[in-house]
């Protein structure tokens, strides 16, 4: 009896196990799925001036419309992506997917794209990006990269070598998530960023939480001293805005202004058939 206690708990974490790893199996199966079928999509949140609150340009956001489960946000699906290497292949596709799009639009908006980690150690990643912008024939300096402290200090040298050959190319490169790495201000010396994203855990509520409101403001003293402009991400209502307009802060990007847009919302943005870009965002889903 006093044995068998144990050999029933044992038995129930080996059946939850074998569901786990049952399912982490199945998912990996349909992401590799999704892949060459094309059941990933892109939507595209404004980011928008501050002194005009007009788009200046789009960040591509995937998003994966799944046979069955339905819709599922990167959160979910990126992390395992990033763990088995589909995420070359599906940054890849991300990469291609953005600059092709961008390059139909007949206003130059800048289009920016996530890379993960594991993209950017790739031998091939600079020979990638240089055949996207020649097949898409989209003018790289519209092209923004964004990467984020992970990517970057595994391998500073080759971080490094890279950023100095897609800069050459006149591709710019944006720090996102700043402020919730191990080395911010580290990282901002040893690379040559030219926009620095302040994370949305800061930006949100800002004006009202003395502690968040004090990082936003050093890291815009920061990129103003630098010379790199910052972008607001997370801004969720007009005091936010409100607070890093008296901040002067260049750019801002957040649900205030709407829902990331799904394509054929993103059409109507891009062709000027609204008037202003919040008519669109404020009915997306
Ligand atoms: P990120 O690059 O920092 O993207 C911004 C995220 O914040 C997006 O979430 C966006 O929908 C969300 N967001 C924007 N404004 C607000 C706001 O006002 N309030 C709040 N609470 N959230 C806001 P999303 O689309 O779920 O993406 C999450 C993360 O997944 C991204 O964070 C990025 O790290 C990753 N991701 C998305 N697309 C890609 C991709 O194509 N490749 C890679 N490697 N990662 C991606
Ligand atoms: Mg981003
Ligand atoms: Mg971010
Ligand atoms: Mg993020």
């Amino acid at each position: 009896h006093a044995k068998s206690q144990p050999d029933i708990y044992l038995a129930m974490f080996d059946e939850a196990m074998a569901k786990a790893s049952h399912a982490r199996i199945a998912m990996i199966a349909d992401l590799r799925t999704a892949l060459e079928v094309g059941h990933f999509e892109l939507n595209y949140q404004i980011q928008n001036a501050m002194s005009t609150l007009e788009p200046e340009g789009f960040e591509a956001l995937i998003r994966w419309r799944h046979p069955e489960k339905g819709l599922i946000a990167p959160d979910d699906f990126i992390p395992l992506a990033e763990e088995t290497g589909l995420i070359r292949g599906i940054g890849l596709w991300v990469l291609n997917t953005a600059c092709e799009e961008a390059a139909k639009w007949t206003k130059p908006y800048s289009i920016a794209v996530n890379v993960a980690p594991q993209q950017l150690v790739q031998p091939s990643f600079v020979d990638q990006v240089a055949m996207t912008l020649d097949k898409t024939g989209l003018d790289p300096a519209r092209l923004e990269l964004e990467i984020t402290e992970a990517g970057m200090i595994n391998d500073p040298e080759n971080t490094l070598r890279v950023m100095t050959e897609l800069k050459a190319m006149g591709i710019r490169i944006a720090m996102d998530d700043f402020g919730t790495g191990y080395s911010s201000l580290a990282s901002l010396q040893a690379f040559p960023f030219d926009k620095i994203k302040i994370d949305r855990s800061f930006v949100n509520a800002a004006h009202s939480d003395e502690q968040r409101a004090a990082i936003v403001r050093s890291t815009l003293l920061l990129g103003h001293a630098l010379k790199i402009p910052v972008l607001a991400e997370g801004v969720e209502d007009e005091s936010d805005l409100e607070f890093l307009r008296a901040e002067n802060c260049a750019s801002v990007q957040g649900f205030y202004f709407g829902l990331p847009l799904s394509h054929e919302q993103l059409q109507q943005v891009v062709s000027g058939e609204v008037l202003h870009s919040t008519d669109v965002a404020s009915k997306a889903s």
